[in-house]
């Protein structure tokens, strides 16, 4: 039997979500359908370790002008919880965790020198230009081709690295260092500002809004349902999904740009399209967060991620547990430290807190997970219009909605809300058509 709709959506995250919300208050019908067991995405919130206790294994944090977020929150009753305040620093370097500074007083030139370096590209960057003072481009040299540029020392490379991990997040040979320094520009330029930004996570996570945001809309909402094949024709598509077919006059793709890949079109894609999916984008950090005892809430942790072999290389003990212990989160790169390895995380949370009696430690693998095939986006060096939001501007009956490649704030949680209404006003515009 074949279920027909208006609109089909695939993909449950917040940018299907969002566009649900704007076509059904537009009188259309809308069916959603969505691989997983959850709605969310990569905004997933989940009880830690078998404990009754939920905390976020993806998308935690947002900014105070992520504007869309905060109003969704607003209509759906979803508290805002603080950040709490970083209160101390402690650094991983020579080999030995250090709590007076980021480097020696023997690298201590060098690594000021390429500071006042990077706040002043990180200011080119927020500003808007491409460039550094010397007219070289920042939007295409790697971050490992940009450190070697500025002659930065060990102690900075072990910062710098630390920072990657949440903003950047991938290879450091392929991913332009313009990720990183998008991100300091944020603050004051420097690595360690870009937190100051991290103003807020959800009561209930990304994933109990979404839940509220498609329940409001009237949506029809199908879980564990991964659509494999869309058939497209001029005057409609066709889906063909785990549990069966399903008609309607267009289809919106909110699956994110990595797993569309496993999806077949017919006719096939436009070539920019397939080049763009050929490509992908490449996010692939690792979040892990760790319970334990005999730790103060606010420490923030970095480095080793050179100097003392990959691993984790940022950590910050983020909140307090209802027992009083303290939960930690931790960040590396996913190519570089596997959290399933015997005794990985216990080593990585010593590394930084020595005083710390580990409880439990838990962790999400979206690399791995084959409905996300990566973390946050990460622009390919050498083939930005992978995510360029042109690329995936609708095509015939298909439109394609995410942070993935949205017109604005790419990567954060806004980008999802305002691509999925971009590409509802789009479907608008084909419905009346
Ligand atoms: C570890 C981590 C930390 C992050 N931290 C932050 C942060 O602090 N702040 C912030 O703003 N953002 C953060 N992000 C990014 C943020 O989570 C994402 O940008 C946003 O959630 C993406 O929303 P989306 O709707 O574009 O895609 P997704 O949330 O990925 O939604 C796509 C949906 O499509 C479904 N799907 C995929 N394939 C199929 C298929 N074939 N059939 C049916 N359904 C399918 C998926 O299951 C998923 O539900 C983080 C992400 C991760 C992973």
């Amino acid at each position: 039997m074949t279920t027909m709709s208006d609109i089909l959506i695939i993909g449950a995250g917040l940018a299907g979500a969002a566009a649900a919300e704007a076509l059904t208050k537009r009188g259309l019908s809308v069916t959603i359908l969505e691989a997983r067991e959850r709605v969310g995405g990569r905004g997933y919130a989940r009880n830690f370790a078998d404990s009754d206790e939920s905390l976020e294994f993806g998308g935690g944090w947002i900014t105070p002008w992520q504007e869309h977020i905060r109003a969704a929150c607003a209509r759906h009753d979803i508290a805002l919880r603080p950040r709490a305040p970083v209160t101390e620093r402690r650094w991983f370097r020579d080999g030995a965790l250090h709590r007076d500074a980021p480097c020696s007083e023997a690298e201590r030139p060098a690594f000021e020198r390429g500071l006042a370096q990077i706040v002043a590209d990180a200011k080119r960057i927020g500003e808007g230009q491409a460039y550094d003072a010397a007219g070289r481009p920042l939007t295409t040299i790697s971050l490992d081709d940009y450190l070697k540029r500025i002659a930065a020392p060990l102690s900075l490379r072990d910062l710098c690295r630390a920072w990657w991990t949440v903003s950047g997040n991938g290879d450091p040979a392929k991913i332009p260092v313009s990720e990183l320094l998008g991100s300091c520009a944020y603050g004051d330029g420097t690595p360690d500002s870009m937190i100051e930004v991290w103003a807020d996570t959800l009561v209930g996570g990304v994933s109990l809004l979404t839940e509220r945001m498609i329940a409001a809309s009237g949506a029809t909402l199908r879980l564990n349902d991964p659509v494999a094949r869309i058939q497209a024709r001029g005057d409609g598509v066709t889906v063909a999904a785990k549990s069966g077919k399903y008609q309607a006059r267009v289809a919106l793709l909110a699956t994110g740009l990595n797993p569309l890949r496993a999806v077949a079109f017919e006719p096939a894609l436009p070539p920019a399209q397939t080049m763009a999916l050929s490509i992908g984008h490449l996010g692939a950090s690792i979040k892990v967060w760790a319970k334990a005892r005999n730790v103060q809430v606010g420490v923030l942790a970095t480095g080793g991620g050179e100097s003392a072999g990959a691993g984790l290389e940022w950590m910050l003990a983020e909140r307090a547990a209802a027992d009083g212990s303290t939960y930690l989160i931790g960040f590396g790169l996913a190519a570089d430290f596997d959290p399933a390895q015997p005794g990985a995380v216990a080593a990585e949370v010593a590394r930084f807190f020595p005083e710390a009696q580990l409880i439990a430690y838990d962790w999400h693998d979206w690399v791995g997970d084959a409905f996300s095939r990566g973390t946050w986006v990460a622009t390919p060096l050498g083939a930005p219009q992978a995510v360029a939001p042109a690329t995936w501007a609708h095509t015939g009956r298909l439109a394609f909605a995410s942070s993935d490649f949205s017109r604005e704030g790419a990567g954060w949680f806004d980008a999802a809300i305002i691509s999925g209404l971009d590409a509802a006003k789009e479907i608008l515009k084909l419905v009346k058509g």
